[in-house]
């Protein structure tokens, strides 16, 4: 069993924010007060209240003016590194069945810029009194009942999908094969090591400086929490 993943297409794209709507809706986060920056993109960041946002980048692409639109959430990475340094039993989790990394309240132990930095798509978030952190869940209530997370169900263009990660990985190639023949830069992005996989037709930097997991240097582990990576997945299956 390898879990689930997700496929987000963004050549199909249109910016229509379902996804970040419904992802509020489900969780009953509240909307946040905003201004205009001179942008579309509302709010200006991902939090501890929106944990799916849609950001809008113009840019010169090809000697074109370009939209780019990258509905951004956790990529519930195949091996964690926010896990991996998390030094509280309990405070962040990889649910066996789908492979989704969950934050847990016991967060409220952890350092959140131990944890942030950590991750190299720079996601996870505190509350306002700078205690516990979120971030997207996958749906997993959702999920575990037979349903699709709240963001894919609510995507009108097929951009957003999901479903077991072998069924995944294969739309996302045959996705590429077929961007390829009108963008020939096309990749997927970072696929191997996370379960929320992009395909970008540009240069993914042009979307967000930490679309790819290369936009960030990985801090090195120290010898404790390499070793506490390397533990947790063997009691957890001496467990099962
Ligand atoms: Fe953790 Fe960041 Fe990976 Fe999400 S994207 S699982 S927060 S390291
Ligand atoms: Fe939000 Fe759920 Fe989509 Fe994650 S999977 S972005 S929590 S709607
Ligand atoms: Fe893009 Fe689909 Fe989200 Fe609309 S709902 S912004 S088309 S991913």
């Amino acid at each position: 069993m390898n879990g689930k993943s997700f496929f987000i297409d963004l050549t199909k794209c249109t910016a229509c924010r379902g996804c970040q709507i419904a992802c509020k809706q489900w969780h009953k986060l509240p909307a946040e007060k905003t201004r205009n920056v001179g942008s579309h993109q509302n709010p200006q960041d991902v939090s501890f209240t929106t944990y799916k946002l849609v950001r809008f980048t113009e840019t010169v692409v090809d000697g074109k003016l370009n939209w780019l639109f990258f509905p951004e959430q956790c990529r519930h990475c195949v091996e964690p590194p926010c896990m991996a340094v998390a030094e509280h039993e309990g405070s962040i989790l990889q649910d066996p069945l789908t492979g989704a990394v969950l934050f847990t309240d016991l967060t409220a132990k952890e350092s959140i810029d131990n944890i942030r930095g950590a991750c190299p798509y720079d996601i996870p978030r505190q509350d306002a009194s700078g205690k516990i952190m979120a971030k997207c869940d996958m749906c997993i209530d959702r999920v575990h009942n037979g349903m699709l997370p709240a963001c894919v169900q609510a995507c009108p263009t097929g951009t957003m999908n999901f479903g077991d990660r072998e069924d995944m990985l294969k739309l996302a190639e045959a996705s590429l094969a077929k961007a390829k023949k009108k963008h020939p830069k096309a990749v997927l992005v970072d696929a191997e090591s996370v379960r929320t996989i992009y395909l970008s037709a540009v240069d993914p930097g042009l979307y967000h400086k930490f679309m790819m997991a290369e936009a960030r240097p990985m801090r090195l582990f120290t010898r404790k929490e390499a070793l506490a990576s390397l533990i947790r997945p063997l009691s957890r299956m001496t467990a099962g």
